[in-house]
């Protein structure tokens, strides 16, 4: 017998990525080889040399086909074997491996809406639902837009065996989040990326799209995160490391400017709404100490944890946000022998 391997693996579209995927067929027991194809077709080269290849970096079951089919996350490289511009995994590693001691652990809470058409899900036609207030955390058919391909999703990315744990409805109707932790940078990331393709793909057969934008619909209505938690071991231990690690995030403007700038294509739409908080004041308002999974949203109580870092928007690339909040603390922490 031979198996599906859908190989997985991010384009260069701009200003936000998209995935893009195809399926190879191998023969039973088979490594699973690097792959090419056509950069010209994905933002990945110009007209002319345009082949790229895939490479696989992660591999789970396929929790849509089953058996022992499975789903490939690839990264792309040039045909000289460097990796493509647009390959944001290749950055993250070295900084990784370069901390490692430190033994970062992150979370990611992606928040996302599904559209029917042109319009949210839950949204009527020609005119707007009822203002929000009921609908995070909601329950009935007035409140919950979607909810069958959310437990779908949900279920196929614990069959995946993704870091998956947990999901809520959220504030706008169709708008909806699903939590992925707590791993390392490079686990989170992949896992998040696999878990977005299932999203896509899961709503794909109920004629319903997902989008990451970070402000699906302009005006008084909430915008989509990904608010993420990280913690080194030393801020697990205590409470120095974290004040540390928030300092070096919020105290110098153009620190503050570097990781603002890559937290996702939008941002200024998002952290200036009304239900947001302004860019100006966002390093001291979204930058949270928590105690370890923390329930309350109140300070944290028991002097050690984990800080949440709540501006980067739901479009974010996992693999950057990662690399800048790893490369931004542990640098911090090194310096201050917090480690
Ligand atoms: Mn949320
Ligand atoms: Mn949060």
């Amino acid at each position: 017998m031979s198996f599906k391997a859908e190989y997985i693996w991010i384009d260069g579209t701009e200003p936000t990525a998209k995935l893009r995927s195809k399926t190879r067929v191998l023969a039973d027991g088979a490594e699973l080889p690097t792959w090419g194809f056509d950069g010209s077709s994905t933002n990945q080269a110009e007209g002319h040399a345009s082949d790229r290849v895939l490479k696989p970096v992660f591999t789970c079951p396929d929790p849509i086909r089953g058996g022992d089919n499975v789903l490939v996350l690839c990264e792309v490289f040039n045909t000289d074997d460097t990796p493509h511009p647009s390959n944001t995994r290749a950055l993250l590693r070295p900084i990784a491996e370069r901390f490692a001691e430190q033994e970062s652990i992150f979370g990611i809470e992606q928040e996302y809406t599904f559209f029917k058409g042109e319009r949210p899900l839950g949204f009527p036609v020609g005119g707007f639902p009822a203002a929000q207030g009921g609908y995070y955390c909601g329950v009935g058919a007035d409140e919950v837009f979607g909810r069958e391909v959310v437990e779908l999703h949900l279920d196929r990315c614990i069959e995946a065996g993704l870091a998956i744990c947990g999901i809520n409805a959220e504030v706008m109707p169709g708008q909806w989040e699903f939590q992925i932790g707590p791993v390392d940078a490079l686990t989170v990331s992949d896992h998040l990326w696999i878990a977005r393709w299932l999203l896509y793909r899961t709503a794909e057969d109920f004629d319903i799209t997902a989008t990451l934008d970070a402000k699906p619909v302009k005006g008084d209505w909430n915008g989509a995160g990904a608010h993420t938690n990280f913690s080194t071991k030393a801020m697990r231990e205590g409470y120095d490391a974290i004040i540390t690690a928030c300092e070096s995030l919020g105290t110098d403007q153009e620190k503050v400017l570097e990781h603002v700038e890559q937290y996702g294509f939008g941002i200024q739409d998002r952290l200036t709404g009304l239900h947001e908080t302004p860019v100006g004041r966002l390093q001291l308002r979204r930058l949270r100490p928590r105690r370890r999974r923390c329930a309350s949203r109140g300070r944290s109580r028991y002097k050690k944890g984990y800080i949440e870092d709540r501006r980067p928007n739901a479009n974010v690339d996992p693999y950057v946000v990662t690399r800048l909040l790893v490369n931004t603390c542990c640098s911090a922490l090194e310096k201050a022998e917090q480690v």
